[in-house]
């Protein structure tokens, strides 16, 4: 079968079993989202190249080497897969102009885009949630996104750990920058093939390199921290303090620095041991800078992304089942009579909301009620003839000892509605 067509690597098809769980998780993020007043956006998963070179950085890993672009053959531009949401949303931020009126607390949902190899917790294809709070510069937004994760972890019962830290701004970035080139230039002598590359382009990303042989250089470095200006010290003071009021654990880790290029003050990554390699599954911060870069009027702005394949790999590995729903009934039939009185009563369930599979292909009774229990409903509706002249059904529980009963619709309603099992 060796010439069947496959999946792409690196991207995975969502089975109904799969794609339950999934569905669980995404109504628990909805609703979690409108409690924090957050509304959604819908971006295409197409945007021009260019975006994302001019909002990621040309010296990021994603612009690099990670992107999916072609150029279309019609017009000759350049466009790529999405490899994030923040560059599409502020982009349609823009466009639209919705910060006309005031700030605006927006999320999206996704699949996104990245030539990464791929291995477990990382695919070429995988999806994001993420949220943007667009137009409000202060501590307490940025504060108020990490709470509202920690809340998310509580209700999947997970417990990832919150690292924090800041980036400063512009002025203390480029004295951070120039000390650190002068520092890896003296130590040119241990400095790997990408640490070389970025020396010049992108030295604060040689501080995240996950070369060992690396390590102490880094660890050694002269910290940003030493350069922040007192606004920006004040700023992390803030949200460090708020943090601890919402009673959320910390660590400062002064190397975390992300690997895009749009961050400025608070960065955060919530980190998991239970997930080998790829530990990191929510990340954000302030990205002030983004909207005006973009061609935006300047306006402050924080965020996060979420890894769904991520963290649903650590929901599994001990958070909360994610309940699956299964049918509440399935009806089995047999007879003319029976069948037609079936459809009615399958429609009838359904108006009242019920999730009612109706057995089709005919059989005996005792191989439909075998396609039942297979169908993992908790209870099997069964009509002969006999039921169909009396408008009545037997009602038996696939689960659980209750015994079968016969009764009229409007009871099998109420009892499929009431039913514990
Ligand atoms: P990493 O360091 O793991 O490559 P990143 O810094 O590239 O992560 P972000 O761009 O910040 O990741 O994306 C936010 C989140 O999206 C990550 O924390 C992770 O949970 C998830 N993610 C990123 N890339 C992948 C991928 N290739 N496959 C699955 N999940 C991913
Ligand atoms: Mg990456």
């Amino acid at each position: 079968m060796s010439n069947n067509i496959q999946s792409v690597r690196g991207m995975n098809d969502c089975l109904p079993d799969a794609a339950d769980t999934w569905q669980a998780f995404e109504a628990i993020v909805r609703d979690w989202l409108r409690r924090y007043g957050y509304r959604e956006m819908r971006t295409p998963i197409l945007e021009h190249t260019g975006l994302f070179k001019r909002a990621i950085g040309e010296v990021t890993d994603i612009v690099e080497k990670e992107m999916y672009t072609f150029v279309d053959e019609l017009n000759g531009e350049s466009l790529a897969l999405r490899p994030e949401g923040t560059a599409s949303s502020v982009r349609a931020v823009i466009q639209h102009n919705l910060l006309y009126d005031g700030g605006k607390r927006l999320w999206y949902t996704g699949p996104m885009f990245r030539h990464e190899r791929p291995q477990k917790g990382r695919y070429r294809q995988f999806h994001q949630v993420g949220v943007e709070a667009l137009g409000f510069a202060g501590p307490d937004t940025d504060a108020e996104l990490i709470v509202m994760c920690a809340d998310l972890w509580r209700e999947l019962d997970i417990a990832p750990t919150l690292q924090i830290n800041t980036l400063g701004d512009y002025e203390s970035r480029q004295r951070h920058r120039a000390k650190l080139i002068a520092y890896f230039e003296a130590h040119q002598d241990v400095l790997d093939e990408d640490a070389k590359r970025r020396l010049h382009s992108n030295p604060l990303r040689i501080l995240d390199s996950k070369n060992p042989a690396m390590q102490a250089l880094a660890d050694n470095a002269p910290r940003l921290m030493d350069e922040l200006d007192d606004e920006a010290l004040a700023h992390f003071d803030a949200v460090q303090r708020l943090l601890r009021a919402s009673g959320i654990a910390f660590e400062i880790n002064p190397r975390l620095v992300r690997g895009l290029d749009y961050y400025n003050r608070t960065v955060f990554e919530w980190v998991t041991d239970q997930l080998g390699a790829q530990g990191t599954v929510c990340a954000g911060g302030r990205y002030d800078g983004l909207i005006g870069q973009l061609g935006g009027k300047p306006a402050p702005a924080a965020g996060f992304a979420m890894g769904i394949e991520r963290l649903l790999a650590l929901v599994e590995a001990g958070g909360r089942p994610l309940a699956v729903p299964a049918p509440d009934a399935y009806i089995v039939h047999a007879g003319e009579a029976a069948e037609r009185f079936a459809w009615q009563v399958a429609a009838a369930l359904r108006a009242a909301g019920l999730a009612t599979v109706l057995h089709c292909g005919g059989g005996s009774f005792k191989s439909q009620m075998k396609k039942a229990d297979a169908s993992r409903a908790r209870f099997a509706l069964i009509i002969g003839d006999d039921e169909a002249v009396l408008l009545q059904v037997t009602l038996k529980p696939l689960r659980g000892t209750g015994e079968q009963t016969r009764i009229e619709v409007p009871l099998v309603i109420e009892t499929l509605k009431n039913a514990t099992i």
